[in-house]
């Protein structure tokens, strides 16, 4: 028993993480269900700073780990989690070892977990985000359970996780294989008990589905537009990613753009790309949770229908040839439009990480868990697919005020958008004459007009309720919580009469 910790499960994940933790001097014992992927991973890589062990069998790896042991499973997500535990179990792991959970597991399924295997073990969930060069230079690590499983584990993850320059806020990059780097801020924190690391995750998940459809709405409105060619869109993009729109999705973006086709030589790569978007589920679940807690994520929840549209390739083809719609016209500004464009993106932006923050409050609420939300910006500038300059200002505003309701209403992002919102109509208007698809621009948009609307028409919709079901009403002239309702004129009841039910 020699291993400082052991990673289960050896495919993209499990074996990036398994070289991040031997670089970082951890002797990692590893185990895969297909031994021989276990065998050649080890043979691949014969000398790393702390030492890779490949156990044939859970019982090797369980007498490989130092008590407490630590056991990490990176498997596919949903039941091979619960046939590892067990298997776990059945080779000798005992009530004061760690097993960790780091793949993408649903929340409730984490807080089941630590319940359901309580006696046998000590069951820790943690979030990984990052793909693949993530996990082996330094993911962002978002970890949830028992407090003091954590203290085992801190070391570990914070040697792991991916670091930033106190200084500059950015990640510090130019790492590599046995060589990482050195100091800088971890991109890690405890998240809080049970399932609040894999939560944390999933709304992060949420989160990029939603900041890719922006930049994808961007691309298309500069497209349509403005008629640039993929070259051009680059330098925009590149453009855009030296101010306050930084981050790794723009600068892949502007990637992207300039990268030419490999078989179709010197034609833009991505317009030889498939108009249809894949999608593993977790910004479904960030959506649907959203409409489980009543908290209105619409723009995230756009983003996963804008997927499921994009899905529909051969009907909208079809479509495209019965369905009409105004053909764009050329935009004369061209600069003008340019900077409306970015203005519309930042101002969405700010709404939908509103929504992903006033979702984890509701989830705080609900599952009486204390998070950071400072924190937990500040473990996502690094590492994770949304790092981003703009996670430090919201890091600013949650120190500001702890108790902030809505990003909203921080002074910075208020002012973001009093000094954008012109733009990101003008944007929205133009796209929508167009006929430009511009769907979370435009959601965003309504949660903006939504949310700081003193009066909604939501008493007309209370009053048909009243109508048509008897579901009662509550009253402007009276306190809240008192319930009215109206007999409402029927041929056999002529006559109006209001009876309070509060
Ligand atoms: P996969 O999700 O593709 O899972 C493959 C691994 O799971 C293999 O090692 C496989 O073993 C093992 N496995 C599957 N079923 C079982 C089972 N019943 N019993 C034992 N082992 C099993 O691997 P990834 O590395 O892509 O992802 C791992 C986790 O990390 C997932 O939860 C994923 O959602 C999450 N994640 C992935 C990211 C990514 O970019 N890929 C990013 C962040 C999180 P075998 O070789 O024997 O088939």
């Amino acid at each position: 028993s020699s291993c400082d910790i052991g990673m289960i499960g050896l495919a993209v994940m499990g074996e990036n993480v398994a070289l991040n933790m031997a670089d970082h001097g951890f002797k990692v014992a590893v185990y895969n269900r297909t031994v021989q992927v276990a065998k050649d991973f080890v043979a691949r890589n014969p000398s790393t700073p702390g030492g890779l062990v490949c156990c044939e069998t859970l019982k090797d790896f369980v007498r490989a780990l130092k008590k407490p042991r630590k056991a990490v499973i990176l498997v596919k997500a949903g039941p091979p989690v619960d046939m590892v535990v067990k298997q776990l179990i059945e080779a000798g792991v005992e009530p004061d070892d760690i097993v960790v959970d780091l793949g993408n597991s649903l929340w409730t399924d984490t807080i089941r977990r630590e319940q359901e295997y309580a006696k046998q073990c000590k069951f820790f969930g943690s979030g990984v985000s990052g793909g693949e060069v993530g996990a082996r230079f330094g993911p962002s690590l978002m970890p949830g359970g028992d407090p003091a499983s954590w203290q085992h584990l801190e070391p570990i993850w914070r040697a792991i996780a991916a670091k930033v320059d106190p200084a500059t806020g950015k990640p510090i990059e130019g790492a590599s294989p046995g060589k990482p780097v050195e100091g800088g801020v971890p991109c890690t924190a405890y998240i809080g008990p049970n399932g609040a690391g894999h939560y944390v995750k999933m709304v992060h998940n949420g989160i990029e589905y939603i900041d890719m459809q922006l930049i994808c709405e961007a691309y298309t409105l500069l497209d349509g537009l403005l008629g640039m060619s993929k070259d051009e869109m680059s330098r925009v993009f590149s453009e855009w990613n030296s101010g306050d729109l930084d981050s790794y999705l723009i600068q892949i973006t502007a990637d992207i753009l300039q990268q030419k086709d490999p078989v179709q030589k010197d034609k833009p790569f991505v317009d030889f790309v498939l108009d249809t978007a894949g999608q593993k589920g977790t910004g479904k679940w960030t959506s649907s949770n959203a409409l489980d807690m009543g908290i209105p994520a619409n723009a995230i929840a756009e983003a996963v229908f804008a997927r499921c549209l994009s899905a529909l390739k051969d009907e909208r083809v079809e479509a495209s040839k019965h369905l009409s719609g105004p053909t764009p016209t050329p935009v004369a500004d061209r600069q003008g439009t340019i900077t409306a464009i970015r203005d519309a993106l930042y101002c969405s932006k700010i709404c939908a990480y509103a929504q992903g923050f006033q979702l984890m409050a509701a989830a705080q609420a609900e599952y009486k868990w204390t998070l950071d939300f400072g924190t937990i910006a500040s473990i996502w500038r690094g590492g994770c697919i949304i790092r981003a300059r703009f996670l430090q200002k919201i890091t600013e505003a949650y120190t500001r005020n702890p108790g902030l309701t809505n990003l909203l209403l921080d002074p910075y992002f208020n002012d973001q958008i009093k000094q954008g919102q012109a733009n990101w109509r003008k944007v929205v208007s133009i796209a929508a004459q167009n006929g430009v698809w511009a769907p979370a621009f435009m959601s965003a948009l309504s949660y903006y007009d939504g949310y700081r609307a003193a009066h909604l028409p939501a008493n007309l919709l209370q009053a048909q309720r009243d109508y048509f079901g008897a579901h009662t009403y509550e009253r402007t002239d009276q306190p809240r919580g008192k319930f009215f309702h109206l007999d409402w004129p029927h041929p056999s009841r002529p006559q109006l009469d209001i009876k309070g039910t509060g």
